[in-house]
């Protein structure tokens, strides 16, 4: 009898630290930078996403932008190493933000043959597109995939939420109890069972991470809903404020009746501050500051070297100030 409840002590316990969120890590630096997006400052512009995410003494590539060698460049151009970053975040499979990785993986490989060599992505992110072209275009990382895995990179696929390192958590495939539909086109897609279903962009994907201030939530386009975002942050790592939003959230063709929905619902979670990059909208951007009731030194468009600092707040840059 002792036995097993000591047996059952141990499990629990393993059981209760996987969980972590009871008393999730508070990670104690944080500074995202902007690498990809269309507004640019500092580099070259282009429709697609991307940011580098150091968090406590790691380095984390969150999207590769949309050409094969923008984020190379705005790199460059920001003075920003790439070569001691091992672990990239592809949020989907849409070709404005996986077009870097093979080109970035080949600048720093002989370098450090394990920099941008792994790779997260949710559930859904090789499942065969089958829109108008054919099935391979549809999703181009089909076609990055051998050359990938050849240069000894290695893709992980998450089909629930993980924490990758302390306090820093990979969403997974998010659920959405909310029916945003934010995604252009009317694509398919074959998923795991062999089916013809609509392609959802299932497999898109966020990083979140835990401050003492709020959960930072991190993301490329968006498509599962900002706000399914931000409640499953909430679910996964805590019930927290949200004291960042960054990147794109896929409402830039929204209508006035799904603009006005969304933007009044982020006064709900306490959004404290809000880059709006890539495919957020112009108008977005300002209709979250006017609704969240915040300044123009919280709620910014994103732009190339925009900076998030925790402690610091936002750096937009001179243009988007
Ligand atoms: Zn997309
Ligand atoms: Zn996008």
């Amino acid at each position: 009898m002792r036995l097993l409840l000591i047996f059952l002590a141990l499990v629990g316990g393993s059981a209760w630290g996987r969980a972590a969120e009871t008393n999730p890590v508070e990670v104690k630096a944080l500074k995202i930078t902007v690498l990809s997006t269309m507004l640019a400052e500092k580099g070259l512009g282009e429709w697609g996403f991307a940011a580098l995410v150091e968090v406590d003494g790691r380095r984390i590539l969150f999207d590769t932008g949309a050409h094969t060698d923008v984020v190379l460049k705005n790199a460059a151009a920001l003075q920003i190493d790439l070569s001691t970053v091992p672990d990239v975040i592809l949020s989907h499979s849409h070709w404005d933000h996986v077009g870097g990785l093979m080109t970035l993986r080949d600048s720093v490989r002989k370098q450090n043959p394990a920099a941008l060599g792994t790779v997260h992505g949710a559930e859904g992110l090789f499942y065969r597109r089958v829109g108008g072209g054919p099935p391979i275009l549809e999703n181009p990382l089909l076609l990055t995939r051998p050359a990938f895995e050849d240069s000894g990179g290695v893709f992980k696929i998450h089909p629930r939420p993980i924490e990758l390192h302390p306090g820093v958590w990979f969403s997974g495939p998010v659920p959405r109890p909310h029916p945003e539909r934010n995604w252009s086109g009317s694509g398919r897609l074959v998923d795991s069972t062999g089916a013809v279903v609509e392609d959802i962009q299932p497999e898109d994907a966020a990083l979140y991470i835990n401050t003492a201030k709020g959960l930072v939530v991190i993301t490329g386009c968006g498509h599962a809903g900002v706000v399914n975002l931000i409640e499953h942050a909430r679910t996964v790592v805590r019930p927290a404020p949200v004291h960042a939003l960054i990147g794109g959230i896929h409402l830039f063709n929204a209508s006035e009746q799904t603009l006005t929905w969304t933007a009044d619902k982020p006064r709900e979670f306490r959004v404290e501050h809000f880059i709006g990059a890539h495919c957020t909208g112009l108008e977005t951007v300002y209709r979250f500051r006017r609704e969240l009731g915040l300044d123009r030194t919280r709620v910014v468009v994103g732009a190339t070297g925009a900076v998030f600092e925790l402690g610091q707040g936002i750096d937009p840059g001179v243009l988007a100030k």
